[in-house]
């Protein structure tokens, strides 16, 4: 069992990771860990996630009051709730802005995953939208909740991404290929465009790899 401390250097870790690859800029973006079977840390509100210090890390339970911590938890804590409720597997959750995904997002498709190998391995059939919801709101935990627990990835509408892992790493990992994902596929549209994998080769990777 991973320590407080251990956790927040982790976060600390992987938001400097998210601001330095650009996928997110200033104070966007939040993390969270679930800690133990009844608690979260979760970054505070209005912090700069490549300047993170321990103190913008608050611990929560699991409806959200504060444990510890002085700052306020971030103002998307609602849709990490939701996810910890609907997902007994996954201890972390990210959301962040990464510019290819979110630009994806402005057009209301998802993220095709036939087109490489190891795309659809890590996606399986697609990165699916959730609709549009007005940050920090209940429409966005309203939103993401059709596709928990089936889906690691999503796409939010207008908004960013949101991935989610077994820990922290697992979901940090899960947003950088999304985005790669995104960011190959954007660049063979711009060569005009790419067939997907034929439909038996994939049913082939699902015998392999799913
Ligand atoms: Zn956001």
């Amino acid at each position: 069992m991973l320590s407080i401390k251990s956790i927040k250097k982790d976060i600390i870790a992987v938001c400097r990771l998210m601001y330095e690859k650009g996928y997110i800029s200033a104070t966007d973006g939040n993390v969270s860990v679930r800690f133990q079977k009844h608690e979260m840390l979760i970054t505070a509100t209005g912090t700069h996630k490549g300047l993170l210090k321990e103190e913008d890390i608050i611990v929560t339970d699991l409806e959200g009051n504060r444990i510890s911590g002085q700052k306020k938890p971030s103002s998307e804590i609602m849709m990490h709730l939701k996810v910890y409720e609907k997902c007994k597997g996954i201890s972390a959750v990210i959301h962040a802005h990464p510019p290819i995904c979110t630009a994806i997002s402005l057009t209301n498709s998802s993220i095709p995953t036939t087109f490489t190998p190891e795309v659809y391995i890590s996606f399986g059939r697609k990165i699916p939208v959730a609709r549009y919801a007005t940050p920090s709101t209940s429409e966005v935990p309203e939103a993401i909740s059709e596709f928990l627990p089936d889906f690691k990835a999503l796409l939010l509408a207008r908004h960013g991404t949101l991935t989610m892992g077994k820990n922290l790493w697992d979901a940090f990992y899960r947003l950088e290929k999304m985005e790669n994902a995104a960011h190959v596929f954007l660049l063979a549209k711009h060569l005009g465009g790419a067939e997907p994998i034929a439909e038996e080769k994939l049913k082939l990777l699902d015998q392999l790899f799913h």
